[in-house]
């Protein structure tokens, strides 16, 4: 099965995607932890993109685009995917469409996370106190604000790409964590103890 998690900053994606890999063999592949592994390696990538993760800008859908087709072409994706974090932009939805067609891949699922944005932010403040010193460059309050606004103005305009193809399943994000495990099992007809 290959899915998008799909949904604000902090709506749960990383924490479901996470869960559906243990329990369902699916890989997760989020692009913000891709990304963050860069930019603690060092390597040439890492530097160039550093500074546009921590203001909360986009990374170029050049880097993102084949930073993915790498990815699912690999032996561990063979049982399916989660893509967590991608496609954030249209031309990033439209260059994934052309590479699953390439790759013989189809995407069975859209998952839609909805959570409203009071519940965001305080979802970042327990985060950023919960991680002190380890807090995440773009974890602030400000940079968030930004990352909310780019959510809005490049991201959610994806949405409709995916639901004229009838992919789209809407999950209400605001449940606890496993509220929200049991509704996409039972969205994506997964059983729990699978
Ligand atoms: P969150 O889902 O909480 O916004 P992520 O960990 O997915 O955070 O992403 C963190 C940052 O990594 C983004 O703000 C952006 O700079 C970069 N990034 C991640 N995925 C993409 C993508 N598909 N396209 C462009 N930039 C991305």
């Amino acid at each position: 099965m290959r899915l998008i998690l799909f949904g604000p900053p902090g709506a749960g994606k990383g924490t479901q995607a996470k869960r559906l890999e243990t329990l369902h063999g699916l890989k997760q592949l989020s692009t913000g932890d891709m990304l963050r592994s860069a930019v603690d390696s060092g390597s040439a990538l890492g530097l160039k993109i550093k500074d546009i993760m921590a203001s909360g800008e986009l990374v170029s859908d050049d880097i993102m685009c084949q930073l993915i087709e790498l990815r699912i072409r690999q032996d561990d994706c063979e049982n399916g995917f989660i893509l967590d974090g991608f496609p954030r932009t249209t031309a990033q939805a439209e260059a994934l469409d052309a590479m699953l067609a390439k790759n013989d891949m189809q995407l069975d699922h859209v998952i839609e996370l909805v959570v409203d944005e009071e519940e965001l932010f305080k979802r970042l403040r327990s985060r950023i106190e919960e991680s002190g010193d380890t807090v995440r460059s773009d974890d602030n309050e400000e940079t968030f604000k930004h990352r909310l606004q780019v959510y809005k103005n490049q991201t959610a305009p994806v949405l409709p790409f995916y639901t004229d193809k009838g992919l789209v399943r809407q999950i209400d994000g605001m449940k606890p964590v496993d509220a929200v495990a049991s509704e996409i099992d039972a969205t994506l007809g997964l059983s729990a103890a699978a």
